[in-house]
């Protein structure tokens, strides 16, 4: 795994101290020496983690991270704090500037290797997720994710998994009002609940009697549904060696006994608010991909999707001998149709055709609206003669029952004309099925319209 480390320090010896152990683990390494120069290296280049220095005269590193944080560009890079003091009030102020975890001079190695490396994981994960977002979309992902900033606000689902009653009455009380919190003393009964529900955060407890905490972890992100649910560690004092290797396994913070509520409290919100954050790309993800391959209007297949899928299908049925066909069908007269009732009244025949035609195909068969009131059904393990068949029932269908344009109870006949072909024995294309298919579908148009021609095998 490599990564560009940006190390932000205003002592020159600091930096280079901090450099040379990163280049030995063959991270690439960027630095600055003042905060513009740091936001500025970030603006401009592919910063996969800042090490940011604390202290530094005229812009220290709180203010450096408030504003990396605050832009867009820049507010989903990981930012370390590294700070001379131990001070929890120190880090309370990091993590309320948005910083994503802290080191303490002088920097621990294994400390320092196992959180870059998790946070470079975590960063290329949403890269991934941008980059998937962003190419196929041309709207601004920033934009479309500043949109619903205001989902900060609500209260995050949290599950408390920790078998002492008096940290968990503690806990209960230093969350109150900031999280809406499940508990349960149970580490199996925990996976099943976490694994049931969808909550934005797991809190795990080390102190079990009987139980291995960092089996739970690693059930945890094995598991698709809960993959990505944050995790954060409750250790004590003396567990570092259990807290890197909770790191290695995918655990995404920690916090040491005693507790502090406004640690716990800032920690909390930091996961959450990253959790949202990739949950928004994914779903924007997800929206672009069904957006690429469906028709607007009508719900349906679009002909990019049916241009992707028709070779695999073809190949398919000729490789395991099985027949498939395909129907085109197109709406008579559809012109005449919008003419006299608008395009919104054309868009209501289109959807209602749409409607009967996936009424009387099966899950199997691939329905698309081809362009226009052109639509394409293919049909796995279906020959010429049953095509035929279901292309009359699918054409009765629309002439028998007038369509309803309006909301006044007007309705048009409406009339479909399809042409219908299979796959031939021995050699046979798509294109010349499609072919045969067209030209099925001319003669239909010209022997009269509404009906069906088939250019079975
Ligand atoms: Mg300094």
């Amino acid at each position: 795994m490599t990564a560009r480390i940006l190390v932000v320090d205003d002592i020159p010896a600091n930096v280079r101290l901090l450099e040379v152990r990163l280049l030995a683990e063959y991270f690439e390494v960027l630095t600055a020496t003042n905060g513009p120069d740091a936001i500025e290296t970030c603006e401009n280049g592919k910063v996969d983690v800042v090490l940011l220095d604390v202290m530094m005269p005229d812009m220290d590193g709180f203010d450096v991270c408030r504003r990396l944080k605050s832009d867009p560009a820049t507010s989903h890079i990981p930012v370390v704090m590294i700070t001379a003091l131990d001070q929890v009030s120190d880090r309370v102020r990091g993590l309320e500037a948005g910083a994503d975890d802290f080191l303490t001079k002088p920097v621990n190695d294994l400390q320092l290797m196992t959180r870059v490396k998790s946070l470079v994981r975590l960063k290329s994960l949403t890269d991934e997720l941008r980059l998937r977002a962003s190419t196929t979309r041309n709207i601004g992902i920033e934009e479309l994710l500043s949109r619903n900033f205001a989902s900060e606000d609500t209260t995050p689902k949290v599950l408390l998994i920790d078998e002492r009653k008096s940290s968990v009455e503690r806990i209960e009380k230093m969350l109150r009002d900031r999280a809406d919190l499940d508990v349960t003393s149970d580490p199996h009964a925990g996976f099943f609940q976490a694994a049931e529900t969808s909550y934005e955060c797991v809190m795990i407890s080390t102190a079990f009697a009987n139980f291995d905490p960092l089996r739970l972890c690693s059930q945890l992100r094995s598991l698709d549904r809960t993959r990505f649910v944050p995790i954060i560690l409750l250790a004590e004092e003396g567990e570092e060696e259990r807290i890197i290797r909770g790191l290695e396994l995918g655990i995404n913070d920690y916090l040491m006994r005693p507790i502090d509520q406004q640690e716990l409290t800032a920690r909390l919100r930091t996961q959450v608010r990253r959790k949202r954050y990739n949950d928004q790309l994914r779903a924007s993800v997800t929206q672009t991909i069904e957006m690429a391959v469906t028709d607007g209007l009508t719900g349906l297949h679009n002909r990019r999707y049916l241009d992707s899928h028709l070779q695999t299908l073809f190949d398919r049925a000729v490789a395991r001998r099985r027949p498939l066909s395909v129907m085109i069908t197109d709406l008579d007269r559809f012109k005449s149709i919008n003419d006299a009732h608008g395009h919104d009244g054309g868009d209501e025949v289109l959807r209602e055709f749409a409607r009967r035609l996936r009424k009387n195909v099966r899950g199997i068969d691939l329905a698309c609206r081809f362009g226009g009131e052109e639509f394409v059904v293919v049909m796995p393990d279906t020959d010429g003669a049953v095509a035929e068949k279901v292309a009359e029932r699918i054409r009765a269908e629309i002439a028998q029952k007038p369509f309803a344009i309006g909301a006044d109870g007007k309705t048009i006949e409406v009339t479909v004309s399809v042409g219908v072909s299979s796959v031939l024995k021995g050699v046979d294309t798509v294109a010349a099925m499609m072919k045969r298919a067209d030209l099925a579908l001319y003669e239909a148009k010209s022997g009269g319209r509404n009906r069906v021609v088939a250019k079975a095998a």
